[in-house]
């Protein structure tokens, strides 16, 4: 097997050089069959607790973070941010101090402000075992890992790679931590497409090609990755109608006829089935969200390990 990477925290994927990040990818790869459920989990992390702190909702990422953790061994407690003292007005320092002092060893953090995670992270020093599960607009490293995992698993090198990304750019964390992530590992190109209201500035660069249209930006493309529209980032009123919104943005068979022949469809979920996606596509032959969701447990259980493993902290 693939050795276990070192690290402490996993903010945002500027924490990440090239080699840590290869290194996580591979132990995800070597890890598939246990974070599958398919062969034993494994005690590496018997003995220590994750605390998985969510102030934001979530599914696939919670869910994945929990199976993660006790596939290597470990306890972990949920935190239920809307049934817990956060109701009460409890800050996220105090959560988290009041947590620790419980004698647990990692925590998994999302919430809804784009600094939360940064901004804890400094408080506590950078010796607790912290990852981001997603704040605000800013962060979700480990989607991107997992993104870029399913890329390589399907289409090899991403060195080769064009890379789409469609949809509400200006509130996703998931495009700006895949982007990061490919720019790291060497993407061939990458292209982001959005009506204008949904492109981000803070983007803006000459390495990433910005479009206006869908269809030219699918054109010969290896990977088209399709999001969703975050209602919950917009001011009120400030929603593109869904109907309109798929008219013009929406990713359908015929749409994806101008992508390379090979082409796959991501998308980090969940999905709105008839918005940013047709169910043809999200259910069709070269849609690889499922895989995106497996390989969502490996690459956690990756992350989790080069945080805790070996030596207690
Ligand atoms: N699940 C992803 C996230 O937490 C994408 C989304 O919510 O649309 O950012």
């Amino acid at each position: 097997m693939s050795p276990t990477p070192v690290l402490r925290q996993l903010t945002d994927i500027d924490d990440l050089d090239r080699a840590t990040a290869l290194a996580l990818l591979d132990r995800a790869q070597a890890l598939r069959e246990v974070a599958g459920g398919r062969a034993p989990a494994l005690d590496t992390l018997a003995g220590r607790t994750v605390v998985n702190l969510f102030f934001e909702n979530s599914t696939r990422t919670r869910v994945s973070f929990a199976l993660a953790a006790r596939r290597l061994g470990a306890e972990v407690v949920d935190f239920h941010a809307h049934t817990s003292s956060t109701a009460k007005g409890e800050t996220l320092l105090d959560t988290w101090r009041t947590l620790h002092a419980m004698g647990t060893d990692a925590f998994v953090v999302r919430h809804a402000d784009d600094d939360a995670v940064a901004a804890l992270a400094a408080a506590i020093g950078p010796d607790v075992p912290l990852v981001n599960a997603g704040s605000g607009r800013r962060a979700h490293p480990t989607q991107a890992l997992l993104d870029a995992l399913t890329m390589r698993q399907c289409l090899g090198d991403w060195s080769g790679l064009t890379v789409t990304v469609v949809g509400d750019i200006r509130h996703s964390r998931v495009a700006r931590s895949n982007l990061k992530l490919l720019r790291l590992l060497g993407v061939g190109a990458l292209r982001v497409a959005a009506p204008a209201a949904l492109h981000a500035d803070d983007l803006d660069d000459p390495a990433v090609q910005r479009f206006e249209q869908l269809e030219p930006a699918l054109a010969g493309a290896d990977v088209v990755m399709a999001l969703r529209v975050q209602h919950e980032r917009m001011a009120q009123g400030g929603s593109p109608d869904p109907a309109a919104f798929h008219a013009d943005w929406g990713l359908t068979t015929a749409r994806l006829a101008r992508a390379a022949p090979h082409a796959i469809v991501l998308h980090p979920g969940p999905i709105n089935r008839g918005v940013e996606i047709a169910s043809e596509v999200a259910d069709g032959p070269r849609s690889m969200i499922l895989a995106q969701v497996g390989n969502g447990v490996a690459v956690r259980m990756a992350v989790l390990e080069a945080l805790l493993a070996p030596a207690p902290r």
